[in-house]
């Protein structure tokens, strides 16, 4: 994709949606932590289940510690991987008690040498919290990405630098959750709704998926 259509691309998406905000639920920069720590191979609605109740009885890491990992997974027993995470949720209060003086820290390195932390889970935490302009490549990134030629690539780091080289200055703030909220519910996994969608004219993924009502009138599956 030009440059040109790049920013005609964003601006569409920003046209839209001016004020785009994460859908997960958070209080605080460690109730973000531990939300999106909670949501790898979840939705967010899943976790938004979950942690209700946990974030009206823990907003810091020494409530995390004092609730323990089996009280923990009592909360989070609906969310995938439970175990794994309970035990990295637990394990990262007690660095971050022991290390940080019970803040998340700001600087990715500090971030991702967190137990259970990843490049993701701290771009999210980077961008959302602390407003830097980090973009976040999960699974709906890596595909807008690929599909409409804003940023293809092999794997995740790639398409992350892609997004990096070619999102304007003033989309940044807001590109990682644009493209997320534009992958979920326009440019879908499975069938995207190019029917309805504002980008059509500037991406080449074919064949596009015709209306709903049009489709089944021509018997298109
Ligand atoms: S036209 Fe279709 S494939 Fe292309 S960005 Fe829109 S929804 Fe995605």
């Amino acid at each position: 994709m030009t440059d040109d259509d790049a920013f005609e691309f964003y601006r569409r998406l920003a046209e839209a949606d001016p004020a785009p905000e994460t859908e997960l639920r958070w209080h605080n920069p460690y109730t973000l932590l531990v939300a999106v720590a909670l949501s790898a191979q979840a939705t967010d609605v899943s976790v938004n289940k979950a942690t209700r109740r946990l974030f009206e009885e823990v907003r810091d890491p020494a409530a995390m510690v004092a609730l323990g990992e089996e009280g923990l997974k009592a909360h989070i027993r609906t969310i995938g991987l439970y175990n794994t995470k309970a035990k990295n949720v637990i394990a990262l209060s007690e660095q971050m008690l022991r290390d940080h003086g019970g803040e998340v820290p700001r600087d990715r390195d500090a971030l991702q040498a967190l137990p259970g932390v990843g490049r993701k889970t701290a771009n999210v935490v980077l961008n959302v919290a602390f407003g830097h302009e980090t973009i976040a490549v999960d699974t709906h990134i890596f595909r807008v990405g690929n599909r409409t030629g804003l940023a293809p690539g092999k794997g995740p780091d790639q398409v992350e630098a892609g997004l990096e080289r070619i999102t304007p200055p003033m989309f940044r703030a807001h590109a990682h959750h644009w493209l997320i909220l534009f992958g979920r519910y326009v440019c879908k996994a499975r069938k995207p709704d190019c029917w309805r969608c504002v980008e059509r004219d500037l991406c080449p993924y074919e064949p596009k998926t015709p209306e709903p009502a049009a489709a089944a009138r021509v018997g298109v599956p």
